[in-house]
């Protein structure tokens, strides 16, 4: 009999993270001070981050971490997420690859951002921070930090942005679930969005004036820290976990990924996946194509710029060397909300410059058509997001039926879709469209 699912026992999970920044021959280059144009240090860092946090973003020296025995336990809830071979999709392709995905839409949560939220929280209870904070846009992070502070006994405020609050209520009622207090943004609870909104009273809200809010509370509130689901280095290490896993997975069904996939928002389930495996690449010069997906209207990877620039919106965050479409670059507003970002993450970004990894840009009505297949066939409903991983995998597995190659794709699936159905309404109803950003 053919085996399906691949799954680790208990202790086989991985304890150590890995940081590729330690095996990189061309390190990333610092994040710089906007104001003095100085590399900011870990103490820096840490008037925002945990402490443990901001050490982790910038040692570029020890290649495996230690998961804290709490964080272990958490992970047990829930890991490892299987590995499994899609043999009712390689069947309906009619291709000779072979075809892995990792699940990680199989947490309480749906997506693969808990893997973070819970050191990220276990790190700030350590620290003796009380309060933590953050700004959601879908609610996927938002969602998951909320479930993490609960379970660390923090209390936590999500400032969400308050067109998509509206949009998606489900996820604002996961997070008042899981006990955290959400604000839409822009709000009057800040200075900040106090003068958005006497500028705008109208004022629909963005990530910008979200993290603008979040950034405020945390530096005016005593013990209280920030955190961030995407982007920043130490959330890719924390993510390193899937693509661990997935390494002893895929030796169990006797295989090594000549292609790797994910989609690419700011970089963490990309990274959390492939850079296990590029880490053979590095070290023993091993060869498999890495692949990101990226939406086609907000196409960074592909037709971004690699430089200095802002993680936000309103220029509050340090300048991150990295690859990106100006800040105030608006992405048209696409279902895969998590794939939003104007910019890359700085680690992904020095790889992609020096060629380890490459970049597609997938059409938002080609995702929709791969998710339908992937439902279709696999019987799961996959996050607008992950859909432009499964249409990136769906184009290969089509070459490599044309070449008569067997191949070994591995692709990750960050998420499931079961709160974005109105996503799916939508496209089932023909009312969705193709972006081509004006670049
Ligand atoms: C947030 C999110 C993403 C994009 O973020 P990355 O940091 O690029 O991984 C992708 N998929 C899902 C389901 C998400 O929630």
């Amino acid at each position: 009999m053919k085996q399906k699912r691949f799954i680790l026992a208990e202790n086989e999970l991985p304890r150590q993270w890995y940081n590729i920044q330690a095996d990189m021959k061309n390190k990333p280059l610092p994040l710089l001070n906007p104001a003095t144009k100085e590399p900011l240090s870990a103490e820096d860092l840490a008037h925002i981050f945990a402490a443990e946090c901001a050490k982790q973003e910038l040692d570029q020296e020890h290649a495996w971490i230690d998961i804290p025995e709490e964080v272990l336990e958490r992970y047990k809830y829930y890991r490892s997420t299987p590995l499994v071979r899609a043999y009712a999709l390689e069947e309906a392709l009619g291709t000779p690859a072979h075809i892995y995905f990792k699940n990680e839409s199989v947490n309480p949560l749906g997506s693969h951002k808990v893997n973070s939220a819970i050191p990220q929280c276990y790190y700030c209870k350590q620290e003796g921070v009380t309060n933590v904070t953050t700004e959601t846009g879908a609610g996927q992070w938002g969602a998951a930090l909320s479930y993490a502070a609960k379970t660390f006994g923090l209390e936590c405020a999500v400032y969400q942005v308050k067109i998509s609050m509206q949009q998606k209520p489900y996820r604002s009622s996961i997070m008042r679930t899981f006990g955290a207090t959400v604000t839409g943004s822009p709000s009057m609870s800040t200075r900040a969005g106090k003068d958005i909104i006497t500028a705008d009273p109208n004022h629909p809200g963005s990530l910008g004036t979200a993290i603008s809010e979040a950034v405020e509370l945390a530096t005016t509130t005593p013990n209280c820290k920030y955190t961030l689901g995407s982007v920043m280095s130490h959330v890719s290490l924390h993510q390193t976990i899937i693509g661990l896993e997935a390494e002893k997975q895929m030796a169990m069904a006797g295989e090594y990924p000549d292609m790797i996939i994910a989609c690419f928002g700011g970089g963490s389930n990309f990274g959390g996946l492939a850079f296990p495996f590029m880490r053979h690449t590095i070290l023993e010069g091993k060869k498999t194509d890495f692949i990101a997906a990226e939406p086609a209207s907000c196409p960074k990877l592909t037709k971004g710029k690699f430089e200095y620039d802002f993680g936000d919106t309103a220029g509050y965050t340090p300048l991150l060397p990295m690859y990106t479409l100006g800040h105030t670059f608006k992405p048209a507003n696409i279902h895969a909300g998590g794939l939003r970002y104007h910019g890359a993450g700085t680690i992904v970004s020095q790889l992609l410059k020096d060629g380890y990894m490459r970049g597609v840009d997938i059409p938002q009505l080609e995702s929709f058509d791969a998710g339908m297949l992937f439902a279709r066939t696999e019987g799961i409903i996959p996050a607008p997001e992950s859909c432009h991983a499964i249409a990136a995998t769906i184009r290969e597995a089509l070459k490599c039926k044309e070449k008569g190659e067997e191949k070994v794709i591995l692709f990750n699936l960050s998420g499931h879709g079961l709160i974005d159905m109105t996503a799916y309404d939508s496209f089932l109803n023909g009312d969705l469209v193709n972006y081509t950003p004006e670049l």
